[in-house]
């Protein structure tokens, strides 16, 4: 069996790591395409003003927001999460975990990309039939009127769980009739909550890409659809790229100062890339090579890892390889990455850890016992790059160099990615 008119032993020769990761066995890999942020972002369609334009478009809608999700009122409708110091997570490194698991309204990392692009999306509606100009007061979003004229469009999205929860809250309540694609790997729960707001939820036999190909398929049948792209889509992206300049302002009031030789590290669980890859564009260009991030995929998943790797991106799965795709971290269970984020990241991303269902496990435990924080598995991930950063003995040489001195003295964030809306009875199992 040959894999792009490669055999498996073709590739192995070229790829070592392959017969680790074939073997399920955890992994470090870094990129040797690393390189300075300033070069590296030049390269790119999009620019600081594209984040800027995001952030206003959310501000935006900040009083709709607010009006229609009540829990967000406190913070005048922004959607934000908090940045928890983690005390004596390790002995001498300052830890913080990035609380996406606390998002408002869908209490995952989804809330920001999601619920952006589909309030770009009606804003588009509305503008283009007059129904709302950028001078309007935005909570008018909640008059019966719109809410009618939305209904007669559609939203559709694929998901393993997440990103499904995300865009059928947000459009639900807008109006939209909302269609939800599901992999196999959705959790009962995340579907009964989408059905119980009035969302039609697809159950799919297959796995995540299977899904995102019978949703795209079907929305592009249908002129008033409109699909919600996990694997190609610049709004997601942007949306949450915002992260980084709220992150920003954080650091500064927990007076955190991040130099190039006290960087910043960051850790981010990786599903198709859309997420993690927004997060870290969004990082570069407000800290440049003051911050490296590392991406962590399960074992069973590591589909970033090999698109960045062979530089082969969409065109091979980790099903190529004999690696099954399955795992307990449901946000994370993709076989193929998306290549419209592997390019982008290519010299961004410092490296991808790979991590095993039982550590996840463990970390979910530990984090719950000593801080009171629950996570859902996926989201838990990003402590294992943070122990493989550890690890690093030798300064890494590449066209930016690491030291252990650096990663000693640096500041380390674990990005959180889900948890909150987990039912109490799903989250004693796992505990
Ligand atoms: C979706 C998701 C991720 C990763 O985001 P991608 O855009 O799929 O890479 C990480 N953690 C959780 C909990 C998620 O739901």
């Amino acid at each position: 069996m040959k894999v792009l008119d490669k055999t498996i032993e073709q590739w192995l020769g070229e790829y070592p790591l392959l017969k680790n990761m074939m073997d399920y066995k955890p992994v470090q890999w870094l990129n040797p395409r690393y390189d300075h942020a300033s070069k590296a972002l030049k390269k790119l369609n999009f620019s600081i003003s594209d984040i800027v334009d995001a952030e206003g478009r959310l501000r935006r809608f900040a009083p709709f927001i607010a009006k229609a999700f009540p829990e967000t009122d406190k913070h005048d409708g922004i959607i934000e999460s908090p940045l928890l110091e983690l005390v004596d997570f390790h002995s001498h490194s300052k830890v913080y975990l990035k609380c996406d698991h606390q998002l408002p309204i869908s209490g995952s990392v989804k809330a920001r990309g999601g619920i952006y692009e589909i309030l770009r999306y009606a804003e588009e509606l509305l503008f283009k039939n007059g129904l709302l100009k950028i001078t309007d007061p935005y909570d008018i979003i909640c008059d019966d009127k719109i809410k009618k004229f939305l209904s007669n469009y559609k939203v559709v999205v694929s998901s393993t769980g997440n990103l499904g929860l995300s865009i059928g809250i947000i459009s639900a309540k807008l109006g939209f009739k909302v269609y939800v694609h599901m992999s196999h790997d959705a959790m009962t729960w995340k579907k009964d909550l989408l059905r119980s707001i009035g969302c039609e939820v697809i159950e799919h036999e297959s796995d995540y890409s299977y899904a995102v190909e019978m949703g795209r398929k079907i929305a592009l049948k249908d002129p008033t659809a409109y699909f919600v792209d996990d694997e190609n889509s610049k709004n997601l992206f942007l949306g949450y790229a915002v992260s980084a300049f709220r992150l920003k302002e954080q650091l500064k009031e927990a007076k955190v100062e991040i130099t190039s030789e006290k960087p910043l590290f960051v850790y981010i669980p990786c599903g198709v890339g859309g997420g993690p890859g927004g997060i870290l564009y969004g990082l570069k260009e407000v800290f440049g090579d003051r911050v490296h991030c590392m991406f962590v995929e399960p074992t069973h998943s590591p589909c970033m890892l090999l698109g960045m790797m062979t530089e082969y991106h969409d065109q091979v799965c980790v099903q190529d390889f004999h690696i099954d795709n399955i795992t307990i971290a449901d946000g994370l269970a993709v076989g193929r990455a998306s290549k419209f984020v592997g390019k982008i990241i290519d010299e961004l991303l410092l490296g991808v850890s790979t991590v095993e269902d039982d550590e996840l496990k463990a970390y979910l435990k530990l984090i719950d016992e000593k801080y009171e924080v629950f996570l859902e598995p996926s989201a838990t991930a990003g402590v294992k790059g943070f122990y493989d950063m550890l690890k690093i003995e030798a300064p890494i040489y590449g066209q930016v160099s690491i030291t252990p001195e650096m990663v000693a003295g640096g500041t380390h964030i674990i990005w959180s990615t889900g948890g909150n809306m987990v039912p109490d009875e799903v989250r004693k199992k796992y505990l």
